[in-house]
């Protein structure tokens, strides 16, 4: 099994120290598990969406300092990093992210004109919205996020639908016009399980989207969105069959920030 995304209790809403995540791996027969805890974001967003700037540091050593144990338990620990597509603070993010070595940069649509729209709290924002404008705008900063050269995985690629707010017409035009747009770029999207635990009830992307993905030869990576160590790997035979039937045989491993394909079970 493979885990490409997990988060710690340094983010500030999830809970579980670096070493117990490794922990939970092992048990869980996962060997390759990448670190992907929230990037700091700027002064004046909330405090509760990612670590803050004093603990990328301690973040980027204490990754670090659990390698070996990780390989002494047959576990493979990498250092990732999931950035938030911030349009108006791209040089922010570019200064942290070189930060560190990270093996591999995600990056993530969760804001839409500063709503976090993936946030329950503010669910009810979704009502300001019309859902095909909605969906335009997020698939709209979708390719903007996989253009800026900032990112390696494109995470939860369809989060939009997170709530069950769908489109009135076939979303597949918006599936399509996402592929495109990292196959363009030449990044990867990330098949999260996270969807299947939340009140969409599938996996990130849909399965119309997984096939578009692979029409465009657009790679993908596997990832959990573990908030708690008891969530790392889930989901993977779900994950493993989408890719199946969607005409993937392999996905991506990224190490210093390149990508390898490893054969799906
Ligand atoms: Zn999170
Ligand atoms: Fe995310
Ligand atoms: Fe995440
Ligand atoms: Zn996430």
């Amino acid at each position: 099994m493979i885990d490409c995304h997990v988060h710690t209790a340094r983010c500030g809403h999830a809970s579980g120290a670096v070493v117990e995540y490794v922990e939970a791996a092992a048990e869980a027969g996962v060997g390759i598990l990448t670190f992907t805890d929230h990037l700091p974001l700027p002064v004046g967003h909330d405090a509760g969406y990612a670590m803050p700037l004093g603990e990328l540091d301690d973040y980027v050593a204490e990754v670090a300092a659990v390698r070996a144990t990780g390989a002494d338990s047959g576990v493979e620990v990498l250092l990732g990093i999931e950035a938030d597509w911030l349009p108006e603070q791209v040089g922010f993010t570019r200064e942290l992210l070189h930060r560190a070595a990270f093996d591999v940069v995600l990056g993530s649509v969760h804001f839409i004109e500063g709503w976090a729209f993936d946030d329950p709290d503010l669910r009810h924002r979704y009502d300001e919205w019309d859902p095909d404008e909605l969906w335009a705008r997020y698939f709209g900063e979708f390719a903007a996020a996989a253009n800026s050269g900032l990112f390696d995985v494109m995470a939860h690629p369809d989060l939009v639908k997170k709530f069950g707010v769908m489109p009135g017409s076939d979303p597949i035009v918006y599936y399509e016009a996402a592929a495109h747009a990292a196959s363009a770029a030449g990044v990867a999207v990330e098949v999260s399980t996270a969807g299947l635990r939340k009140p969409c009830g599938e996996l990130y992307p849909s399965a119309g989207f997984l096939r578009a993905l692979r029409e465009a030869g657009v790679p993908v990576t596997v990832g959990s969105d573990a908030h708690r160590p008891g969530e790392v790997g889930y989901g993977w035979d779900c994950a493993v069959r989408a890719l199946r039937e969607a005409g993937y045989d392999s996905v991506s491993v990224f190490r210093d920030r390149i990508a390898e394909e490893v054969s799906l079970p």
